[in-house]
């Protein structure tokens, strides 16, 4: 049987691979588990639907392992968070240039027969596209019961709340503590979580909890990741700077990269693991099954070396 997520967290900083909270491409999905599970990643953070936690298992089962090797994750993105928007094109104001395409890091823009199409699955809402008129963005609903139901149903090891929005949610938070014995996680970014509102957030929610045992994902700014330089991981790390006196766990997700380590060894900054997605989907994009889990272990060595 595997220790309580906190435990681990207690004794080492982890890597977590997060697939993407709108992302539905299955197959991408089980491949990038699997190449990550044998890599040696920690944790899985998934779209929350059950098609996507079965497409994960399935990765696991695939690389060999042992799914008790690994802790779970399922995301819920408030109204407003660009986690839950799927990209549109209006085929009449489609002029079909492909620039759309080109810029999208889930090839979910494909040409059609006169116009470009997007695939609704594969879109996480990153809005690398926007900027032309024949495109705008549809939002999904959210349903925190739902959510919560399929995070028991597969004994997953948290939830994890996108805080994107400008009001905190405290419904779905309370609903969350008082309905799921696994960890709760709140992830923040810069856009908007000032220092003042940080500390209100995470007073608020220890007073709800009774303890400071629940992770704050400190999300630099969102979706932003895809570059290995400093300057797309430093909000990520200043945002794990502003919560780090309030004695919650910290991941760093939102823009980070090989860089994040480095940097936060240089900040002296206490933290429990780092989260990748855009740039640790990218490295192993379009690679042999031995050369993406090769790209993923350097990944992984180079986030756990502080
Ligand atoms: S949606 Fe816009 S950017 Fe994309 S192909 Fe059509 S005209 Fe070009
Ligand atoms: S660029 Fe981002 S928002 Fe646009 S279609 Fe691709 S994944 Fe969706």
């Amino acid at each position: 049987m595997k220790k309580n997520l906190f435990d681990t967290l207690n004794t080492k900083k982890i890597f977590k691979l997060v697939l993407g909270l709108g992302n539905k491409h299955f197959e991408e999905i089980e491949d990038l588990v699997t190449v990550y599970a044998i890599a040696g990643a920690d944790m899985f953070d998934i779209n929350p639907s059950k098609e996507a936690v079965e497409a994960v298992m399935r990765g696991v089962k695939k690389s060999g392992k042992n799914p008790d090797d690994f802790y779970y994750s399922i995301s819920m993105g408030l109204s407003g968070d660009k986690h839950i928007q799927k990209c549109v094109i209006d085929k009449d104001k489609c002029k079909n240039c492909g620039q759309c395409a080109k810029k999208c890091p889930q090839n979910a823009i494909i040409a059609g027969k006169n116009s470009y199409k997007v695939i609704a699955e594969n879109c996480i809402g990153c809005q690398k596209c926007e900027g032309c008129k024949a495109i705008s963005f549809t939002e999904n609903e959210y349903d925190v019961e739902k959510i919560v139901k399929i995070a028991k149903k597969y004994k997953l090891d948290c939830i994890e709340i996108h805080l994107s929005t400008k009001k905190i949610p405290d419904k779905e938070i309370k609903y969350v503590i008082e309905n799921y014995k696994g960890a709760l996680s709140l992830c923040l970014d810069r856009k908007f979580y000032s220092n003042e509102r940080v500390k209100k957030l995470i007073n608020k929610v220890a007073k709800w909890k009774g303890d400071t045992n629940f992770i704050i994902q400190a999300d630099g700014v969102p979706m932003s990741g895809g570059d290995n330089t400093f300057n797309s991981t430093l909000q990520a790390v200043a945002m794990a700077h502003i919560v780090q006196p309030y004695g919650t766990y910290i991941l760093m997700s939102g823009g980070t990269n090989e860089k994040t380590a480095e940097l936060a060894k240089m900040c002296s900054l206490k933290y429990n693991g780092i989260s990748i997605g855009s740039y640790a989907r990218k490295i192993v994009k379009d690679r042999s099954l031995t050369d993406a889990v090769a790209q993923a272990q350097r990944l992984i060595e180079v986030c756990r070396n502080d």
